[in-house]
Formats: C-alpha cells, sequence, structure tokens
C-alpha cells in the first residue's frame, strides 16, 4: 500500500487497500472490543450517536457510549470505553483509521474523510494546553501501513495509560498535592520581572521536579516551604507526564537553567540587580563570568559561595542586605536551597529569591548542558546520569520508578474514588 494522496493538494478518501487494511484492524480490534461493549452497556453506558461532518460536508451519525454517572462510568471513561464504538464507525465507512478531525456542524468540512486519530489527535490529548486550531486539525498524512500502525499504536499508549486531558487547565493545578503555578515561560518572565521591579515584599520562587516531588513526598519541612513560596514552577517531563496523569495539561516547562538566560534579560531591562549565592567558590565565579559577557547590562550586587557554617549564616544574610539586591539566585541543592530561602529571604531584602539547583554548574561551564535533542525528548535526566553516576543513580533510576508510580496510583484513586 503506497501513500494515497500522492500531492498534499489532492484529497482522498482512501484507495481499495487502505478501506481494506482500516477494515481488517476494526474487525480485529472488534473481537476484544464487542464482549467489552456487552459488559459496559449491562453497567448503564448508552449507545448514543452524534452529528459530524465528514468530506464533502456529508453528515455523519458518528456512534460513542455514554457513560453512567458515578465511579463505574469513571472507570470506564478511563479505559477508553466512549470511544470504542468508533470502530463500528471504521467499519461502516464513516471514518478512516487516520485521517482529519471530524468537523463540527457549521464548520468547514474535513477536506477528507475524517479519522479516528491523526495528528490533530495528538495535539488534544497530549501536549497542548487549549483544543487545536486550524493546521493539525487539516494536516494532511500519506496512508502508510507501517506509520499508521506506530500511530494507532501510540494514540492507544497515551490513551489507556494517560487517560483524557481536560481541554485547558488552570492557572494553577496540583500535582502530587504540590500546587503548581501553571504559566508558560513569558507570563512566568513577566510576573517575575513586574515583582522585582516594583513588587511589595519578599517572595519566594521554587522550581520542582520528580526529584523534588519526591523529596516534598517524605520531607514535611520542604513541603512547607514549597507551599508557602509565592509561586511554584514544573520543571521537567516528569512533572508533565505527573500533571497529564492528574488530568491536567501543563503550558511549559518552566524550569531555572532555562529561563535564566531570559531573566537576566528581563531583569536588566528593568534596571535590577542580583546577588549569586551557592556551589562552590569558582563555579559561582564563573558564573559572575558569564552574566558579565552575555549580559552586561545586567548588575550583579555580589555573589558567594554556598559552603558555609551555621555560624557564618547571619554574616550571609547581612552581606545580600548590605549589597541592595533586588533578586537573589540560590543554588545548594534540594531541599536545603528552599529552606534556606524560606527562612531567610525576608531578612536579605530581596524582592525576589528563586532556588535554582544545578544552574550554577551549567552557567559556569562546569558541566555541560544535555544537547537540545535529548532535552526536546525528555531524557535530559540520561545525560545528567552519565555525568555523575554515582551521585545521581539513586535520583533517576529509582526516583523515576517511585514518581511514577505514585503518579499512577494518584491517578487511579482519583479515577475510582
Ligand atoms: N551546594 C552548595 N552547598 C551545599 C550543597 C550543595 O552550594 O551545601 C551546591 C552544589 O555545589 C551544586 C548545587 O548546590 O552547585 C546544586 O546541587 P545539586 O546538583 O545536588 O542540586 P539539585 O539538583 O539537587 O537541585
Amino acid at each position: 500500500m503506497g501513500p494515497v494522496s500522492s500531492t498534499p493538494d489532492e484529497p482522498s478518501n482512501g484507495g481499495l487497500l487502505v478501506r481494506l487494511f482500516d477494515l481488517a484492524l476494526a474487525l480485529l480490534a472488534l473481537i476484544v472490543v464487542i464482549p467489552a461493549g456487552l459488559v459496559a452497556l449491562l453497567l448503564g453506558a448508552r449507545w448514543r450517536r452524534t452529528r459530524a461532518l465528514g468530506e464533502r460536508g456529508r453528515i455523519l451519525l458518528l456512534s460513542c457510549f455514554w457513560m453512567p454517572a458515578g465511579r463505574t462510568g469513571r472507570v470506564l471513561e478511563r479505559l477508553a470505553a466512549t470511544s470504542w464504538p468508533r470502530l463500528y464507525d471504521v467499519v461502516i465507512g464513516n471514518l478512516q483509521l487516520i485521517g482529519p478531525e471530524p468537523g463540527l456542524p457549521g464548520e468547514p468540512p474535513p477536506s477528507e474523510r475524517p479519522g479516528l486519530v491523526g495528528p490533530w489527535w495528538f495535539e488534544r490529548n497530549a501536549a497542548a494546553a487549549s483544543a487545536p486550531a486550524g493546521p493539525e486539525r487539516e494536516r494532511r498524512r500519506p496512508r502508510r501501513p507501517l506509520s499508521d500502525l506506530k500511530m494507532i499504536a501510540a494514540a492507544l499508549f497515551v490513551r489507556l495509560v494517560f487517560g483524557t486531558a481536560r481541554a485547558a487547565s488552570g492557572e494553577t493545578i496540583h500535582v502530587q498535592g504540590l500546587r503548581i503555578d501553571n504559566l508558560d515561560m513569558d507570563t512566568t518572565l513577566q510576573r517575575l520581572g513586574e515583582h522585582a521591579e516594583k513588587g511589595d515584599g519578599s517572595r519566594n520562587v521554587v522550581f520542582i521536579n520528580a526529584h523534588c516531588a519526591n523529596v516534598a513526598a517524605h520531607d514535611a519541612s520542604y513541603r512547607g516551604a514549597c507551599d508557602a513560596a509565592e509561586w511554584v514552577f514544573a520543571d521537567g517531563s516528569g512533572m508533565k507526564i505527573g500533571a497529564r496523569l492528574a488530568g491536567e495539561v501543563l503550558a511549559d516547562n518552566v524550569n531555572g537553567t532555562d529561563l535564566f538566560p531570559e531573566l537576566c534579560t528581563e531583569l536588566s531591562q528593568r534596571g535590577c540587580s542580583i546577588y549569586l549565592l551557592g556551589a562552590r567558590p569558582e563555579v559561582v565565579q564563573g558564573v559572575v563570568e558569564y552574566v558579565e559577557r552575555e549580559h552586561p547590562g545586567l548588575v550583579i550586587a555580589g555573589h558567594r559561595d554556598g559552603y558555609f557554617t551555621d555560624e557564618e549564616e547571619g554574616q550571609v544574610v547581612a552581606g545580600i542586605a548590605e549589597s541592595g539586591a533586588d533578586v537573589l539566585l540560590v543554588a545548594m541543592g534540594v531541599p536545603r536551597q528552599e529552606l534556606w530561602l524560606h527562612e531567610h529571604l525576608p531578612a536579605t531584602g530581596a524582592k525576589l529569591g528563586l532556588a535554582v539547583g544545578g544552574l550554577f554548574d551549567f552557567y559556569s561551564g562546569r558541566l555541560p548542558r544535555a544537547p537540545l535533542f535529548l532535552r526536546d525528548l525528555g531524557l535530559e535526566w540520561t545525560y545528567r546520569l552519565l555525568q555523575e553516576p554515582g551521585r545521581l543513580w539513586r535520583r533517576y533510576l529509582i526516583g523515576n520508578v517511585s514518581f511514577l508510580w505514585r503518579s499512577l496510583r494518584t491517578d487511579w484513586r482519583r479515577t475510582t474514588r
């Protein structure tokens, strides 16, 4: 079976081979789905049909199950039962397996026979915080058996492992009991910049990744410091998965390391100064040099390393207060940096205190950051693990599994409560 639409502009409803392929797969799936569907009907699900638009404005009556209210309905919904009758639509030719999104009455119709899934489906269900507009709905894609199977398997995986996401999550969401400010990078920068320039009082900012969530599960004082922070951002792919399992969609991966250069620009434009506290002396010195080189407009009010004794604490706080810094970055590892900021930020007089973990190690050049493709894949942690296996194997290999386990357990409880 070759590509069906030879040119991107040529609409196609699939050739005979595509139709046979869809029919064979749908009938195969129905062997499992029919008995399960009968059980769903016995448990109170109802077969309904909704109007949709097919190619050239053809009116389609698409089938679905309506779920009974309550726990049974939630469990069936979690198993994607609402969509099971869609296989019948594939069999009778209302839908193809892969195609554009079915249209709604009153909208322009799709250019070819709509699909059960397609690129639009992933935008709706996996990544985007809001429902897709134009391009993904219609993106045409040649039908090829292998890539079709891959897409179906991926959709099944996303739907069965992660369930459905809300169309759009609010500005505040909860992941494993931690409050998260669900902002994108630009809004984050603007809010932090505004507060550093004109805000009243001292506000803490923490970044939560999967490791931090693990620490918070066992360390009440760290959790308390996070809850008390003004802004809590979700950092990394683990949190994206955790949020998705909590039925939410994260607006962005807001981590300190990506935020830092942009924050430097924002702060220098607003005439704010920073203080860098943490890491070994030569490392924090390296960050000072980075800022002087890349952001010459930003005033560094002061810096010092993060290895001091309890007796020296008063002197450290006084030093920051004397510097008059607007923004304090603390890199002393989780949970020490968050606890330290929670206790001392007001006395330093800085308006913003950010707990930034390994950030100084990256910008000083002590540790190279993972290549972009790994970061894009959500696999930066694998690179970190290879850099310092002795220190980090427990955090990542055991920690990631326990984070996932807790996320799945929370999801299951939410479904069956
Ligand atoms: N660090 C510090 N003081 C300490 C312990 C650690 O300044 O008492 C520094 C350490 O040198 C490193 C940074 O904290 O630059 C972050 O450490 P880690 O990578 O463990 O941070 P995490 O990933 O846990 O946030």
